[in-house]
């Protein structure tokens, strides 16, 4: 079994200041095996990475579509930002790469017991909350995703994390984590471990025996990604 964050952002990204060195260091403090790099709409950073340094990297980008944010990983190339999410997985396909949903359900606030939605022969019918919480979440995007990211680290509510698993279930769809780190010091604050894999396919086969676990961060580190945005420094 292998430990892995699947979510998390280096200085390539407009709002994290965390150098590609301090990435791998971290990482390798934290006990991870892999990381999937998912800065916001480039591969530059995690292409860089994957060649500069021992540690694994899955080349990934969290990709600004215009109906919200989707992540491909296994990537080769980079994907446009602006276009719709149908045409955004599309493209992510097209080239062997995987599609999850980031923080499907934001920030918003799910109990132990809200209703996510129901099953009668085989049609999903979507809560209104959920609905309400993200424009990705259609049937025409669930049914071609990948997977549903779970826990995130930046999401403070893990009744909301819960409730993505039960939305995951509604569509058979396996669940990630990621720390969604914008610095060192978060990487690694949720991860899976799951059997080894060497692609796309065997990681897609792999992450249905993932167990994922988090932890919040808290809420302070959002002024540390403001921070980022306003005394941006290069690469
Ligand atoms: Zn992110």
């Amino acid at each position: 079994m292998i430990s892995v964050d699947l979510h998390l952002h280096t200085c390539h990204s407009f709002d994290c200041a965390t150098p590609l060195d301090e990435v791998v260091h971290a990482s390798q403090r934290s006990g991870l095996d892999c990381v999937a790099v998912t800065d916001h709409n480039t591969i530059e950073g995690a292409l860089r990475l994957r060649e500069s340094t021992d540690l694994r990297i899955i080349v990934g980008q969290e990709v600004g579509t215009s109906d919200g944010e989707l992540i491909g990983l296994f990537l080769s190339e980079p994907v446009p930002r602006g276009l719709t999410a149908i045409e955004t997985i599309a493209r992510i396909k097209e080239q062997g790469g995987l599609v999850c949903i980031p923080h499907p359900l934001g920030r918003r606030r799910f109990h132990a017991n809200s209703k996510v939605g129901s099953i009668e022969n085989g049609q999903v019918t979507l809560s209104r909350a959920v609905r309400r919480a993200n424009r990705l979440l259609t049937d025409d995007v669930l049914t071609r995703v990948d997977m549903l990211e779970t826990i995130n680290s930046r999401t403070p509510f893990k009744g909301t994390w819960r409730a993505i698993s039960r939305l995951a279930d509604l569509y058979g769809l396996p669940v990630t984590a990621g720390s969604d780190s914008h610095t060192a010091r978060e990487i690694g604050r949720a991860r899976v471990v799951m059997p080894d894999f060497t692609d796309a396919a065997s990681f897609l086969a792999a992450i249905r025996d993932a167990r994922p676990s988090g932890e919040t961060s808290s809420l302070f580190i959002h002024f540390a990604s403001m921070y980022a945005r306003l005394s941006r420094r290069l690469c």
